[in-house]
């Protein structure tokens, strides 16, 4: 295995320390690849391992309700740091940090950084150790770096999916931010989330390049789909199933919102939310989805009906501007 540190010591010795059996592996799309690598060293620890295949994206998915149904007694969790509080089985996160060094690419991004002075640094929980490196780096090309505390992540710097508190803190104090990591995902979250110029250091592929663009399409779609449910009449409030997912208070004060307002709302209990499953209710105008956010934001164009995060909906109930809204943010609670 190569290229992520997945503990292996530390695995096998919390297998023999809670004398763990049965073990249920749960891996993002991004490692499964692993999995049976992972498998094998479970089984030489004396233990039964179980490779769960559903989809998992992200540490607010921990496959508890599985993991009681199989009757194991160990979860390890790859590819993310703790976010649920309390687990009701022994659970251990393996956060997989990235091997691959950071340097070439920070040097690379040099130039497009030249007309800035001040740099926001923002990374996810694979590439945390790297920050440190980075902002010798840049601070040797005469720039002034800043990190985010780790406010409500585990890292300094440190953002995932719908959590971008920490690059938010600093927004005002950076002319750019840099993230450093693979993908756009985590990128086009800290350009929509602050408005700032922000690049993607990128070294899997040895690349550095703009987001901006892509955000501001996003931006522009999600404007469309809002101002289209200004109109619509039957709301679909999604319920998350996820462990870490359930916002079931929220979703009962949206259906009463748009009762409010004369129109009607039916709440719909969701796993995975795709075109195909909200296919079945043609009826149904909008959703508004109270489980990830992100679902809404990243694939708009795959789903027939607008979907909104819960904060967009604040938009079509009057309750905030389009304004206020791009300062609060589309996706954060
Ligand atoms: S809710 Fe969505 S974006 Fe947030 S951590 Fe979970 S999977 Fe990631």
């Amino acid at each position: 295995m190569s290229g992520f540190d997945f503990e292996e010591e530390r695995i096998k010795q919390e297998i023999l320390k809670l004398g763990a059996r049965q073990v249920l592996l749960q891996l993002p799309e991004g490692l499964k690849f692993e999995a049976l690598c992972l498998a094998k060293i479970i089984e030489e620890a004396g233990a039964l391992p179980i490779i769960s295949a559903d989809p998992c994206y992200g540490p607010c998915d921990l496959a508890t309700a599985e993991a009681e149904q199989l009757g194991v007694d160990l979860v390890v969790h790859f590819g993310h740091a703790k976010l649920v509080k309390h687990e009701p089985l022994p659970t251990i996160y393996v956060e997989a940090r990235s091997t691959i060094p950071v340097a070439d690419v920070v040097e690379k991004s040099l130039p497009l950084l030249s007309k800035y002075k001040r740099i926001g640094l923002a990374t996810t929980v694979q590439h945390v150790q790297a920050l440190t490196h980075a902002r010798e780096i840049l601070v040797r090309a005469g720039k002034t770096v800043i990190i985010g505390d780790a406010g409500r992540m585990s890292y300094a710097g440190q953002v995932s999916g719908c959590d971008y508190s920490n690059v938010k803190s600093i927004a005002d104090e950076v002319d750019v931010f840099l993230f450093i990591g693979g993908g756009q995902f985590h990128a086009l979250g800290i350009s929509i989330s602050t408005s700032k110029p922000t690049l993607i250091a990128d070294p899997y592929e040895k690349r550095v390049y703009n987001i901006d663009k892509e955000a501001q399409k996003i931006l522009k779609q999600r404007w469309a789909c809002i101002e289209e449910a200004k109109h619509a009449k039957i709301f679909g409030v999604l319920v998350g199933l996820k462990s870490g997912q359930k916002r079931f208070d929220e979703a009962l004060k949206i259906k009463e919102t748009v009762q409010q307002k004369g129109k009607q709302a039916f709440l719909f209990a969701v796993k995975e939310i795709s075109p195909e499953v909200l296919m079945e209710f043609p009826q149904v105008d909008v959703y508004v989805n109270t489980a990830c956010p992100r679902v809404s934001l990243d694939a708009p164009s795959k789903f027939l009906k607008p979907v909104l995060t819960i904060n967009e909906f604040m938009v079509v109930s009057g309750e905030i501007s389009w304004a206020h809204l791009l300062k609060k943010g589309l996706f954060e609670n």
